[in-house]
């Protein structure tokens, strides 16, 4: 049966309020303004420009450490500083290498681990905040609203499908169906974040991949309140070393904020052999060491939450621009890999395409050709120096350690050229080992409800909250993979990468099952990306689910 669909046409269709998103519908806001009172033609309206996003409000699926440099918001807002919500100016910045037991900080801070200029924020605030003033300026914003399939039309897009409201689990209709509505837009731009699911589906079909695929870390993090003193607001941390073994990417972060909260994380670099390696249970362990300990003993797990981050960089950048649509942000790799800064570039990836949306609005032409002025603006612009001086940053620790740092000692100094360039990656699955017989641990973490947390206690605190009777959104192509191969062969690491218990394999009658509770899933997009055989999809749930980073 065909779905009869009410169809809404706007000029620009922005999917997605995180920081490139809002970024791109505020300034294509203020330069329409402009135009229209200095008497420009064809004369065009705010209220065309359309976003969706698909968090119950603004800011619920919004995560990050955050330290925010604030470039690319001083020039979306210049006088930001009155009014943003920033938690805190970086009043001290520190590097420390950790051993289970000592850390030893750095006697001068490394470059990328110098924040002084920048601030601590609240990545969820920061949206709420940023949101309130695109709707100000007339910008229509859906929340609750996701973008669940692309229309396409020739060579490019013409709007997204938004999705269904009201399906069973078995796909029929419930008594509050509702049809999600076909968007039309002279102008689509995919601003989704780190892999999202519509710029998956276009980055497939036009075969838009850079040099490299994009490769990925996760970031898991914890937001807790401690007892006074421990921390100093604005003294930010970032450390090396234990827990995570020499051979994986990763490193973790303390961040002191007002009101006695410490933001604390880790990020996990998805290119790891082991398929039994848990970035959850890693990110506990973290928690455990006694410079930790002493931050963190006797305070409160206030918040929860995990997502990943596109570390590419340029070279697995893909191509942005296509007949009718634009890809930003995190989608399309503007972030830092070396600094793990994303939010001042995604502001300015956004910037940069409402001017070549605005261009191609008064133009009357949004064809891949008048688009591909995005790309030239971003060379012309800072992000393509920041991006590029780091170009081959995160590709060099798929040596380990020791092999990062040293290709990172030459790209320093050669400008990020360093010994290869370009240097090429795997996709981060394509990193495992098989089992070869080694069997899986044989109990899985379950923390001291005090410091560390299952991952159940901890998606509790994330706020997550689907209808367990709508469709599932994780799908699995084949599920006697799951049941067989995998099992054989990796021993199931979706039970293990997921920081959201969501997979669990179960015996039935002697048979093996993957048993999927997306209820819990907190929207991280690991299993898209680190599933073995690539058979999981993450689709769009019904809009409004997901976790609620509310203050993360
Ligand atoms: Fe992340 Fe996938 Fe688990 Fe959801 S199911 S929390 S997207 S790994």
């Amino acid at each position: 049966m065909t779905t009869q669909r009410e169809t809404l046409e706007a000029d620009v269709l922005i999917v997605g309020a995180g920081p490139a998103g809002l970024s791109c519908a505020l300034h294509l806001s203020n330069l329409i303004s402009k135009h229209n009172q200095s008497g420009g033609k064809p004369v065009l309206s705010t209220e065309n420009i359309y976003v969706l996003e698909k968090g119950r409000e603004l800011g619920a699926h919004q995560l990050s450490g955050a330290i925010m440099d604030p470039r690319g918001l001083s020039e979306l807002v210049p006088d930001f500083e009155k009014t943003a919500p920033l938690d805190t100016p970086v009043t001290d910045d520190a590097a420390f290498l950790l051993t289970s037991q000592s850390a030893f900080r750095f006697p001068i801070t490394p470059p990328p681990f110098k924040n002084k200029g920048n601030y601590v924020v609240s990545l969820s605030k920061l949206t709420k905040w940023l949101g309130g003033q695109v709707e100000k300026s007339g910008v229509n914003l859906f929340t609750a609203f996701a973008g669940a399939s692309l229309i396409y039309e020739g060579e490019g897009i013409a709007g997204v499908i938004t999705d269904d409201k009201g399906v069973d689990k078995n796909g029929k209709p419930k008594s509050n169906f509702t049809a999600g509505y076909e968007l039309r837009a002279k102008v689509t731009v995919l601003a989704e974040g780190a892999r999202g699911s519509l710029t998956k589906q276009l980055v497939s079909r036009y075969k838009l991949d850079n040099l490299n695929p994009q490769t990925y870390g996760i970031g898991v993090k914890e937001l807790w309140e401690v007892p006074d003193g421990r921390i100093q607001p604005g003294f930010v941390a970032h450390t090396l070393g234990w827990p995570m073994p020499t051979e994986i990417y990763g490193g973790g972060w303390i961040y002191g904020m007002q009101n006695k909260r410490v933001s604390i994380g880790l990020v996990v670099g998805l290119e790891y052999t082991d398929p039994f390696f848990d970035p959850h249970e890693a990110f506990q362990k973290f928690k455990t060491h006694p410079f930790l300990r002493h931050i963190l003993g006797g305070g409160k797990l206030v918040r929860y939450g995990a997502k990943t981050i596109p570390e590419g960089g340029w070279y697995s950048m893909p191509r942005t621009y296509v007949d009718g649509g634009l890809i930003i942000g995190d989608s399309a790799s503007f972030l830092d890999s070396q600094k793990l800064k994303g939010i001042h570039l995604a502001i300015k990836s956004g910037m940069l395409a409402a001017e070549t949306t605005f261009e191609a609005l008064c133009k009357g032409d949004t064809s891949a050709k008048t688009l591909a002025a995005f790309p030239r603006r971003v060379e012309e612009s800072w992000a393509k120096k920041q991006l590029w001086s780091v170009r081959n940053f995160h590709q060099g620790f798929q040596y380990g350690l020791y092999g990062g740092l040293f290709h990172a000692a030459f790209q320093q100094i050669s400008g990020g050229r360093g010994l290869v360039d370009p240097m090429h990656v795997h996709a981060g699955p394509e990193a495992y080992q098989k089992l070869n017989g080694r069997r899986a641990p044989a109990e899985r973490f379950k923390g001291d409800g005090k410091l560390t947390f299952d991952r159940l206690t901890d998606v509790y605190h994330s706020g997550t909250r689907h209808d367990d009777d709508e469709p599932c959104h994780l799908v699995v192509s084949d599920p006697s993979i799951c049941a067989d191969q995998c099992v054989r062969e990796y021993g199931n690491p979706c039970q293990y990468f997921c920081p959201a218990a969501v997979y669990e394999m179960t015996a039935e009658r002697g048979e093996n099952k993957l048993k999927i509770n997306a209820a819990n899933c907190v929207h991280c997009k690991t299993c898209d990306i680190m599933d073995p055989y690539q058979i999981i999809n993450w689709v769009v749930p019904e809009g409004g689910g997901g976790p609620n980073y509310e203050g993360m």
